[in-house]
Formats: C-alpha cells, structure tokens, sequence
C-alpha cells in the first residue's frame, strides 16, 4: 500500500487525505491544531464555494452541511458614486448555488471523519527538518500548509507573480441580524460593492459554528481609508470600523446592517498578504523532494473569492494524477506534471484576480455597467466565478468586450421586437 503524508489540513489537505484514503491509501495527515482548537478558534476566511468546487466535495461524500448552508444563487455587483450613491447595482444568476461553511466547522469535521475512518491524525506544526525526515519514509509528501511559514521551500516564480507587495488589506467580521438585500430577498447572494480607489465589501452568508450568519469582508487598498483594522485586537472595535465605514461609503449595506452582532469572539480577521506564484516542487536539505498544495504554490488575493474553490480543484487534479500514476515513482518530473496539469485551470483565477486588483480599464468599466442593462452579461459575469477561464471570451481584451456586448445587446434587441410583434 502506497503511503503518503500530507502537511496542513486546511481545505486542500483535508479533502486530498480523505480522497486518498477512499482509493485505499495509507495516509498520514499532519495539522498543527487540534479539531477542537480549530472548531474554537478564529475565522480563517470567507470560503464561498461555487459549483465545480462544491461538485467535488459532493464526489467524494463530504458535502456533509449542504443541507443547511445558504444557498447562494446569485453574485451582484455595486459601484458606489463619490457621493456614496448606487452607480451601478445588478444581480447575475449562478447556474448552480454556490455555499460558504465556515471553515472552523468544515475543517474540525472533516478532520475527524478523517481519524473515523483509520487515517492516522498527528497534531504538531511541522519544520523543514521534519519534512527531511519523513521524505524518505513516505512514497510521497505533499506540503498543504496554506500561507505558513514552509512556503519559504518553495521559491517565488517570479513570471507568474506580478505583485511583490499585499494589494489589499483585509478585514472579515461574521454577524448575526443582518437583513436581506431588499432588492432581491427571496433569494442569497454574494454582494460585491465596489468603492472606486478605496476598496471592496463583499457580504455573503455563510454557515458557522451557531448556525446561519453573514459575512461583511472588506478589501482595502493599503494606505487608504479602509486600511485601519491593523492592531485593532477588540472584536467589538473591528465590527464597529466595519460599519462606520459601511455607513460612509456603502449606506445601501449599512441599512440592512444596524441590528447586527458578532457571531463570537473569534468572528473576526484582520490581515494581508502579498499573491504569490511558486515553484511546485520543494527541496530538502537531505535531497528530499516535496511537492506544493494549493495555496502553498498558488496564493491569489481573496478580492475574488478564488482560493478555497482552487484548493478544492488542485485536491481534486492532484488526486487523479496520484491515483493515475499507479505504482510508479513520484519523481520530479511526475510532480512537475501534475502541478501542470492543475496551473491549466489555476492560471486563469490568477490571471483574472490580478487583474481585478488593478485600476479597471474602460471597457471593463463598460461591462460591468452595461450588465445592469443586459441580464445576460450579468449572469455571465456571475458565473465566472464558478469557470474563470471563460474571462478569456469577454473581459481582458477591449475588441472581445465590444463584440460580446454587440451580441447581447443585438440578442435582446430581436427579443423584444418579437414581443412586440406578438402583441
Ligand atoms: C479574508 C479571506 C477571505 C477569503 N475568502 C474566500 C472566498 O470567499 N472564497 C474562496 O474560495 N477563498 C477565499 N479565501 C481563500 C481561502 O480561504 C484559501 O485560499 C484556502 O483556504 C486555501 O486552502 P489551503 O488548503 O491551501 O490552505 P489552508 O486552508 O490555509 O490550510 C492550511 C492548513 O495548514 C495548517 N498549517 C500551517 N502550517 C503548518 C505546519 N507547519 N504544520 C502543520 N500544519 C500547518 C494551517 O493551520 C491550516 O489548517 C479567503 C482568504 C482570506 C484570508
């Protein structure tokens, strides 16, 4: 029996241990907390999901609270004016819902289905000279650890990282008694507000450890006014900036907010990070070869809600390539292949979150103002959260945004002449 440990049991790690240990193999999982010490601590992240990603939670058995998340069935998009007016507001349709589960419930419980199900769980944060040792017993090791300090094995890929500094700053609070967006109140969406030069809010409901709650995320330009969280270590003082803030900038947010509280006292983050592209593949001072999970090797900035969706998809690709690979050597070239195989879709999230944390050229402009007109370029938007790749068809290039708006507008146009010729 193959056997392989894996470092980190975050959502790539977990989900790639379960995986393995379905297909029967002898899986090691390293974390350096504890289910419970995750169930109780701190919020990690925003983590909604969309279709793909949830689709390979489902193909493995382990869409354990889809029945009692939100369903989220659309993304919206606000741009504020300078006088903190609506320029824009629309809602596009997900073709599948897409769902948030708190990260402290998905990863306490995945951990310990994990250790039900005979995985061997060993609780210590893992060094370098750890990984030295345990390469040469295991057939394979895979770094999974997120952000964390064993990145530095990795080295930075320069071609593919544009940014050498964090291009926002980020500052998440989880409440209760927030109302519904009254636009659309029959139905959950991710809120994406924008505010020209200075920042995002992104709110969104999710599924924590009391029950059903919603997520307010900002995204601040560094150096701007949303750029105040740093230091602030009150829970009460952070919810309270995020809404002072809200009611400046986004008064359409603020008003379904005034009644909300913190969901606990480890609802809320603060921090930044600068997207970085590495080198898959990690060598050990003893000659040892690791191979990079997820945001280990690909760490996009959260503005599009990519990362846990990637990890989902890299657990995913490397599973197949692991099982593929049968008997044979995981050798260097097998590790730089199949970190290709996953940068085939991983690329295109990087390509469109780096350009979505840049000045927005015209044309993008004109879609996203064009899409409160068009509900098909909405919906299209909308679901390119899900596929960033179909970006590729519409959005990086000024000629491919005219034609596509051309079409939609020239679809809807013939649509309702027929109406009209009908009445
Ligand atoms: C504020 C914020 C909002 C976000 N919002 C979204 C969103 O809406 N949608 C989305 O898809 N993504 C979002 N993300 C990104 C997403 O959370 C991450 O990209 C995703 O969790 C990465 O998964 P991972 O498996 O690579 O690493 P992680 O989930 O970070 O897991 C790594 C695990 O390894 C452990 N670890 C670290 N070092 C060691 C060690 N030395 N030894 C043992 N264990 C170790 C950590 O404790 C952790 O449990 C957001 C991120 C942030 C910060």
């Amino acid at each position: 029996m193959r056997r392989i440990l894996i470092v980190g049991a975050g959502q790539s790690g977990l989900q790639l241990a379960l995986g393995l240990q379905a297909q029967g193999y002898e899986v090691t999982l390293m974390s350096n907390r504890t289910a419970d010490e995750i169930r109780s601590g701190r919020v990690m992240s925003t983590q909604c999901m969309f279709h793909t990603a949830l689709q390979h939670e489902r193909d493995l058995g382990l869409n354990f609270w889809e029945s009692q998340a939100p369903r989220i069935e659309g993304v919206g998009v606000s741009v504020a004016a300078p006088d903190a007016t609506r320029a824009i507001d629309w809602v596009g349709k997900l073709k599948g819902y897409a769902q948030s589960v708190d990260q402290r419930v998905k990863m306490a419980g995945w951990m310990e289905t994990f250790a039900q199900r005979g995985g061997q769980l060993v609780i210590h944060g893992a060094a370098v000279s750890d990984l030295d040792f345990f390469a040469r017993t295991y057939d394979l090791v895979l770094v999974s650890a997120g952000k964390g300090e064993l990145v530095s094995m990795f080295g930075r890929d320069a071609s593919r990282s544009p940014y050498t500094e964090p291009q926002r700053a980020l500052a998440v609070s989880y409440v209760h008694g927030l109302g519904p967006r009254p636009e659309h109140p029959e139905f959950d969406a991710v809120r994406c507000n924008l505010v020209p030069g200075v920042g995002e809010l992104f709110v969104m409901p999710t599924l924590t450890t009391s029950g059903r709650a919603d997520i307010l995320f900002w995204e601040g330009v560094p150096g701007g006014p949303l750029d105040v969280f740093n230091g602030v270590t009150d829970p009460a003082e952070h919810l309270s900036l995020t809404l002072e803030l809200m009611e400046k900038f986004l008064p359409w947010e603020y008003a379904r907010a005034t009644k909300v509280e913190l969901t606990d006292g480890g609802g809320t983050l603060a921090g930044r990070y600068a997207p970085t592209v590495r080198n898959p593949i990690g060598r050990l001072p003893g000659g040892g070869l690791v191979l990079g999970v997820a945001d280990v090797v690909v760490a996009n900035d959260p503005i599009t809600g990519q990362g846990s969706n990637s990890a989902s998809k890299c657990a995913a690709s490397y599973l197949s390539s692991i099982v593929e690979h049968g008997e044979k050597e995981f050798d260097e070239a097998w590790m730089r292949s199949a970190f290709d195989r996953y940068w085939d879709t991983a690329q295109h999230v990087t390509k469109w979150t780096n350009a979505m944390l840049g000045v927005p050229p015209e044309h993008v402009l004109n879609l996203i103002g064009a899409a409160g007109q068009l509900q098909p370029a909405a919906d299209r938007f909308a679901n390119g959260f899900d596929d960033p790749a179909d970006f590729e068809n519409f959005f990086y290039e000024p000629e491919k945004t005219a034609a596509y708006l051309a079409e939609v507008a020239g679809a809807q146009a013939q649509a309702q002449t027929q109406t009209q010729t009908q009445a």
